[in-house]
């Protein structure tokens, strides 16, 4: 008897261009999406992103609630749902980075209500998937939430984000290569389901961004324009893959080990950009590929080394001998690399 089944949620809407907040309540409109949203914000985002919106959903008569929070933490989820509860909000809308994007999905899924997200700058994948973290003591709480219904990602606005949220989010994607070597790599040691469909289209978005690398320059908004679409089309990767397998491999776990040991040192896609550089090497050798990945990551002024994160060697090498004991996904780290392992990795590679 034929027993699969699959189910692939995917966002319904998503408007990427020149000032598209503005077509904000006609996406609302056309969700069906109905009674009084709750707007979750941050400080900087707030200024030039949600209060238009505000502005905007108040000319087309609804009448949007806001909360602003200052941290990613579990505290704020719980605050975000408690202004929803006294707003008696009933669908909710992200705008921010991938902070308050990531609060107001685990807010939304909490509920079980809908979520818009709002991205201002396009620093991680996050932005348009279901999956969300926040801090939790020396741990991380993890959901995986269904996708926004709605993204609206207006280039002009992240277009004046911070270049290095944009260089993050580009290393994210670049990730994308040793994330896919490493759910095949499960796939064959153990038995991990693979869907061909959903590593092929991680990869090409890998390629696709490495390709249009020379035009991802600083102030640039065709550069927003490139870096959300490969976010977007990663996203739908792991909407298809019904898990962050395709773009989240060996160089996440480091990268979250990393915020364990060295807290806010760097940006998530920036630590995840350098961990793809070892774990390339840990993969394939000496064959040269881990140093496409890093070229790529030069070409776009990510961060390739432990000094250009800002992290101390000996962290790197802590990170990475302990990051299989992050979570049950088998990578090519397997049951941990040795010291003397993660150090020649590292340092055969430039990072240390
Ligand atoms: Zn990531």
């Amino acid at each position: 008897m034929f027993e699969k089944s699959t189910w692939i949620r995917l966002p319904r809407n998503v408007v990427v261009g020149h000032d598209v907040i503005e077509d904000v309540g006609a996406v609302v409109a056309d969700t069906h999406l109905s009674g009084r949203p709750l707007i979750v914000t941050s400080p900087t985002p707030k200024a030039v992103a949600a209060d238009p919106i505000v502005d905007l959903l108040e000319a087309d008569g609804l009448d949007p609630a806001v909360t602003t929070i200052e941290r990613a933490n579990f505290a704020a989820v719980e605050s975000v749902l408690e202004d929803a509860r006294r707003a008696d909000a009933s669908y909710l809308m992200g705008v921010g980075g991938g902070k308050a994007i990531d609060i107001a999905k685990m807010a939304a899924d909490e509920m079980g209500v809908g979520f818009i997200s709002v991205p201002t700058a396009a620093s991680h994948d996050g932005i348009v998937s279901g999956r969300g973290s926040v801090p939790e003591g020396d741990t991380r709480h993890s959901v995986a939430a269904d996708p926004p219904i709605a993204v609206i990602a207006d280039t002009g606005i992240i277009a004046d984000a911070p270049w290095e949220l944009t260089t993050a989010g580009c290393a994210d994607i670049i990730s994308n290569y040793t994330a896919v070597k490493d759910w095949r790599l499960a796939n064959r040691l153990k038995n991990v389901e693979y869907s061909e469909y959903a590593g092929a289209l991680s990869q090409m978005t890998a390629e696709m961004l490495v390709d249009n690398a020379a035009s991802i320059k600083p102030g640039l908004e065709e550069s927003a324009w490139v870096v959300v679409k490969a976010l977007v089309s990663s996203g739908v990767a792991m909407s298809i893959a019904g898990s962050s397998r395709p773009a989240s491999g060996a160089e996440h776990l480091f990268s979250h080990q990393l915020d364990r040991i060295a807290p806010g040192a760097a940006l998530h896609g920036h630590q995840v950009g350098v961990g793809a550089i070892i774990t390339e090497y840990l993969h394939s050798g000496e064959s040269g590929a881990w140093r496409s990945v890093r070229d790529a990551l030069a070409s776009i002024e990510a961060p390739t080394s432990a000094a250009e994160l800002g992290v101390d060697p000996d962290d790197v090498v802590t990170a990475l001998t302990t990051a299989h004991e992050i979570r049950d996904r088998y990578t090519i780290l397997g049951s941990g690399i040795s010291d003397a392992a993660a150090v020649e990795a590292a340092t055969k590679t430039g990072v240390i």
